[in-house]
């Protein structure tokens, strides 16, 4: 028997939740008909919701046994929601996805053919359009896009998502990034694994509202950039270089024309002079910034790398495949 879990981070969500449930209910049966041996638990997370959403969960685990939840003591954001979500799942398999149905569940069943014979470890959905978003949030995401894949190695796909059935290796090796300020598009990147993106077009949400607001998402994607790139921390280490250049050419100046016009050519060395302290200082800084970026990320800990495939498995996979 295989285990799936569907880890589900939900805050103030009475609305949606009754027709999550009945959705998810309805594709998972489908799913064990098609398949004789998987199981299915449902972990949905309540963080800190203000609404009915605590109560739900109960009158759901009342009725179905394969309902866990948590609930959070407060509002600690969808990245813990997820944190917690794939920590205490027991499948072999999980899938994280929202409640409030932009993430379809009809496209559980073709994750799982993807996932279920290790051909990839994540299967993914990838919007290709941004349809029922304001021109202006849609401008700013695609800037972050270009920023960020511009200064970080870790590559992040525009329209990615956090709507991901995943095997427990790859589950594994996002719960071994244990940094405290997460940011899950970036971490389900870094680790890696063989991901299938399916393309789809952007649903609404069909009963209560997103929980974003655009200075929400202006200071995640700060965080986003942060998490995983140092370069804003040694970005004074080129304005010194330029202010160097510029010093320089400012002293060239100043001494040619002290020889016709020596007020000027004073005023021009000042310059040039007042131009290379402020040089070598954010120099300074930037070379600070260097080691501290080099610090920060020792200090998170993150694994010195992970493990896609051995011999063993490879052996047991093929062992089972015969059976
Ligand atoms: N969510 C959460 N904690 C929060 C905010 C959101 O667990 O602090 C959940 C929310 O209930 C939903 C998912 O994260 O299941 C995505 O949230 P939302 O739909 O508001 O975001 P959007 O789809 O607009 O990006
Ligand atoms: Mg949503």
């Amino acid at each position: 028997m295989k285990l799936i879990s569907v880890v589900v981070p939900c805050y103030n969500e009475q609305e949606v939740l009754p027709m999550f449930y009945d959705e998810i209910i309805k594709v998972t049966n489908g799913m064990k008909q098609e398949h004789s041996d998987i199981e299915f638990e449902f972990l949905f997370i309540n963080d800190g919701s203000k609404d009915r959403t605590l109560e739900i969960f109960r009158e759901l685990a009342d009725k179905d046994e394969r309902v866990r939840y948590i609930s959070f003591s407060r509002n600690f954001g969808k990245e813990a929601g997820m944190y917690a979500g794939l920590k205490n799942s027991k499948g072999d398999f999980v899938v994280v996805m929202d409640a409030d149905l932009q993430h379809p569940p009809a496209f559980l069943p073709q994750m799982y053919n993807y996932v279920k014979d290790g051909e990839f470890d994540c299967a993914t959905t990838r919007r290709v359009s941004r349809t029922g978003e304001s021109k202006v949030r849609s401008f700013f995401a695609r800037m972050f896009y270009k920023i960020m894949n511009k200064i970080s190695q870790t590559e992040i796909v525009d329209g990615a998502q956090d709507f991901r059935f995943m095997s427990r290796q790859m589950v594994d090796a996002v719960l071994s990034m244990s940094e405290y300020n997460r940011f899950s598009k970036g971490i389900f990147s870094w680790v890696g694994f063989r991901v299938q993106y399916m393309p789809y077009e952007n649903v609404e949400r069909p009963a209560g509202t997103t929980s974003w607001s655009f200075w929400g998402l202006f200071k995640y994607s700060l965080e986003g950039i942060m998490a995983f790139s140092t370069a804003p921390l040694s970005f004074s280490i080129f304005l010194a270089i330029f202010g160097a250049i510029l010093s320089v050419l400012f002293v060239i100046a100043g001494i040619i024309t002290t020889i016709f016009l020596p007020a000027l050519g004073a005023a021009l060395l000042v310059i040039g002079a007042l131009l290379l302290v402020g040089a070598v200082q954010l120099g300074c800084t930037g070379i600070l910034g260097m080691y501290l970026g080099k610090t920060y990320m020792e200090v998170k800990n993150r694994p010195i790398y992970l493990t896609g495939e051995t011999d063993e498995m490879y052996r047991e996979r093929k062992k089972n495949s015969s059976k």
